[in-house]
């Protein structure tokens, strides 16, 4: 979004993008933040995938983790608290023709956002939409969020949050119309790289998890699967997130057909392991910009005077 260096006189056939192409500020994260792995790895992404900056947009709402636009030299919109998603389906219905990347946090996404999460899943717009889920608030100083577990001493609840956490993945796959779900963890690169290439592959929202380290806050959050692989188990099947030597990391696996739903909140429901891979895939779920996508060819006159003629239904 700043000092992009485009060549507008070539054609994307002539160009040949590189990392620099996609990298903007330096990111101002805490060292050790899981965000700088996720931006690695959607730079990357967009490299290896040619996506032309000036075709990319980055749309967040608020929260460390909402700054991620600033660091990515193409489109983006750091919007409001919670209404990341409105502004990206708002850019997807108009402009289908670009790549939509939207970041949340746990606070943003599923306390303030709530509501449009929900519907985002609904309406299955095309667009990634990463969830990075450090259990806290981060931007506003260690105050309890939706996923923050029973008992974590935060600012504002200093003896312990009171109440069990939401779990995004499990109210995620019951929403109506759910297309994609998948579940990585920031501190394997590997696996990050690979959930995000196939939910940029597929056709319609794909939400994807992302266990984020906030050493800051929520220091040691993940250390027990870190420091012990057996504990996460990842999903597998030749539909689901495949990379090479990831069976090497993760030894402790699971077939898991990503068409199957029940089995998907099956292993979505368990406690006793975290669970990484794609839960749920299904590319014929209807999205709500196909059907919306009205006008969006005709020429700007054209254009003006149909909303002319709109607004006039309404003239008393
Ligand atoms: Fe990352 Fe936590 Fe620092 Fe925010 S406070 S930048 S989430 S480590």
């Amino acid at each position: 979004m700043y000092g992009l260096k485009t060549d507008w006189s070539k054609k994307d056939n002539d160009r040949y993008f590189t990392l620099d192409d996609y990298t903007s500020l330096k990111a101002r994260w805490c060292p050790g933040c899981g965000d700088h792995a996720v931006l690695a790895a959607l730079q990357k992404l967009c490299r290896d995938e040619q996506l032309p900056p000036e075709k990319t947009v980055c749309v967040s709402g608020i929260g460390c983790s909402s700054r991620f636009p600033h660091y990515m030299k193409t489109y983006g919109f750091h919007g409001l608290h919670g209404r990341a998603l409105p502004v990206a389906e708002g850019v997807r219905s108009r402009r289908p023709d670009l790549h939509v990347f939207v970041a949340t946090g746990d606070g943003d996404c599923c306390s303030i956002g709530a509501g449009h999460w929900i519907h985002a899943i609904r309406y299955n717009m095309n667009m990634t939409v990463m969830l990075f889920d450090n259990n806290v608030y981060g931007l506003t100083k260690a105050q309890t969020s939706p996923t923050s577990p029973k008992g974590m001493k935060t600012n504002t609840h200093p003896n312990g949050s009171l109440m069990d956490p939401i779990d995004p993945i499990q109210t995620t796959l019951s929403v109506t119309n759910v297309s994609f779900v998948a579940q990585t963890v920031d501190w394997n690169p590997v696996h990050v790289y690979a959930t995000l290439k196939a939910a940029h592959e597929h056709k319609g929202l794909s939400f994807v998890r992302i266990m984020q380290r906030c050493p800051h806050y929520t220091p040691g959050m993940w250390d027990g699967y870190i420091k012990d692989p057996m504990t996460v188990l990842m999903m597998k099947h030749d539909k689901g997130i495949n990379a090479d030597n990831l069976d090497r990391m993760f030894k402790n696996t699971i077939a898991h057909d990503p068409s199957d739903l029940d089995a998907a909140r099956k292993l979505a429901a368990r406690r006793d392991i975290l669970p990484i891979g794609l839960y749920y895939q299904d590319a014929s779920v209807d999205c709500y910009d196909e059907h919306s996508a009205v006008g969006v060819g005709m020429p700007r006159a054209n254009r003006l005077e149909a909303l002319r003629n709109e607004l006039d239904r309404y003239r008393i």
